[in-house]
């Protein structure tokens, strides 16, 4: 038995206390041997409900063109990376974003011209559209006469060749000619993935659309002891993960006790930055309407499938479009059965009339406040002020009583919860970009942005008993920061994390 003292602790539902009891590595009333933590203030383990460990830790071997303001910038990064990678054979980058180009232009393989021989395979910061050159366009065989998968968009010129940008489904037609990862890559990748949630104050992870190969080398770290934090997986979509899923069954627990097997993901559309988000009416500055990745047919098949074996569905749903076909997938299937909690990633664009359907399913938004801002500065002229009251609409859901779990979807964005809170509670950014009003409407109060990153994060996997709050017999998980961000002028930014604790052991 110890007493943790240092910060003061408090919780999203008005926990507050100058010490907390900790036995067996859980909140207990008690006193006992005293234990000194670091820092001021201490809330709950914070848990990213939404990331991807082997794709943040796949960027250290890939080009980061993160605010890349243009295609030059573009090519003198790739340059640069070359010139400090003269031995790999393939190039592979991430993170661009075509919104930040002048023009807003796709941009296309000849942009790649002249850089190297060797096959190169840019993702766009959404991971829903990469670019390649043409020595990868060439090797893969698409010509004008490769017909757009389902799901899928090449983009062509006006003759009908493949310019070089491949949306969604379409995209495997090159990424199969880049090579598999190995199995020391992915371990070098999920090391370091880890190690940043652990520094960056998370206790727990949402690990979703997990590769097997990840899967199953998670499984060896926790077998070690070497998880740094717990681990909660939705596997990807793949044969092999559904008979894993059926074989060990929901909530299936590693060896030492930190990972655990929830369900799986699919993709009922794209993402809105390249316009492949399925919407009910057009954008406001395209005609289209996105890509439906999966029809109601397939969404419902495949959550009826959860349904009956009993695991959680992951649907990834940004447009207005997808959400609804979702929610109404979620109503089918669950045939008035709530338990799983199946969940809805993003849920970016509802329909007003939709959030009231919603809240019936009992279905999870898991939710990125980051999203919110780092779209501010062209949602709107892309989906309209109207359809901007049911996007990104944090409150709408509080008040309509949808269960809310909130992360970072890293590395789509960096992964820093305190970032996360601070967008969901005044929709700030770093930076000092003056918020817009559409998304400041759409703003929590400070405990119910934490409640997204605590409680609410345990309930959206079934742990809402466990962990998310400083009660006895919740385990004593706590991120520990250097001040009250109630005190400080630059709220979540005023203050660092200096440490975490799992079980009552400081990580
Ligand atoms: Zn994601």
């Amino acid at each position: 038995m110890s007493t943790l003292f240092g910060p003061h602790f408090i919780d999203a539902h008005g926990h507050a206390s100058d010490h907390l009891g900790c036995l067996h590595g859980r909140v207990f009333v008690a006193d006992g041997e005293h234990v000194h933590l670091p820092g001021a203030f201490a809330v709950p383990g914070l848990c990213d409900s939404h990331l991807h460990l082997m794709g943040m830790g796949w960027a250290i071997d890939q080009v980061d063109l993160m605010g890349c303001d243009s295609v030059a910038e573009v090519r003198q990064r790739i340059t640069q990376w070359i010139q400090d990678h003269p031995t790999a054979s393939v190039i592979r980058g991430r993170s661009w974003n075509h919104t930040r180009f002048e023009a807003q232009r796709l941009p296309c393989a000849s942009d790649l011209a002249g850089l190297t021989d060797k096959p190169i395979y840019l993702t766009r910061q959404d991971g829903h559209a990469c670019w390649v050159n043409q020595r990868l366009l060439d090797q893969s065989g698409v010509n004008a006469a490769t017909e757009d998968p389902f799901g899928g968009l090449i983009m062509r010129n006006d003759t009908g060749s493949a310019t070089g940008i491949f949306l969604d489904a379409a995209m495997p037609l090159v990424a199969q000619h880049m090579p598999d990862p190995t199995e020391q890559q992915v371990r070098r990748w999920l090391d370091h993935a880890l190690d940043r949630c652990a520094r960056a104050g998370l206790t727990a992870v949402h690990d979703v659309d997990v590769p097997l190969q990840s899967f199953y080398e998670l499984e060896r770290l926790d077998a070690l002891g070497q998880l740094p934090l717990r681990v909660y997986c939705y596997l990807r979509d793949e044969p092999e993960s559904w008979r894993i899923l059926e074989e060990r069954g929901f909530r299936w627990q590693g060896s030492g006790g930190r990972l655990n097997l929830m369900g799986i993901k699919f993709f009922a559309d794209g993402a809105l930055g390249s316009h492949g988000a399925a919407m009910l009416c057009a954008y406001c500055n395209d005609p289209g309407r996105g890509l439906v990745l999966l029809n109601d047919e397939e969404l419902l098949e495949r959550i009826t499938r959860c349904q009956e074996l009993g695991f959680q569905s992951a649907t990834h749903a940004i447009g207005d479009a997808a959400n609804r076909s979702t929610i109404q997938a979620i109503i089918g299937a669950q045939q008035g059965d709530h338990r799983l909690r199946h969940r809805i990633e993003h849920a970016q664009i509802l329909a007003l009339d939709d959030f009231e359907l919603l809240a019936r399913s009992g279905a999870i938004a898991s939710m990125q406040p980051v999203h919110g801002t780092s779209d501010m500065p062209w949602a709107k002229a892309w989906i309209g002020e109207e359809r901007l009251r049911g996007a990104y609409a944090w409150r709408r859901m509080q008040t309509h009583g949808v269960p809310m779990a909130f992360g970072s979807d890293a590395p789509v964005e960096p992964v820093c919860p305190l970032a996360g809170l601070q967008a969901a509670w005044s929709a700030e950014v770093a930076n000092g970009r003056i918020p817009e009003p559409w998304l400041t409407a759409h703003c929590l109060d400070f405990a119910q942005a934490l409640a997204g990153f605590t409680s609410g994060a345990a309930y959206a996997v079934h742990r809402e008993h466990e962990f998310g709050r400083l009660q006895p017999g919740y385990a004593a998980d706590l991120t520990l920061l250097s001040g009250d961000p109630r005190a400080s002028e630059r709220g979540w930014f005023g203050v660092e994390v200096v440490g975490t604790v799992l079980d009552g052991e400081q990580v």
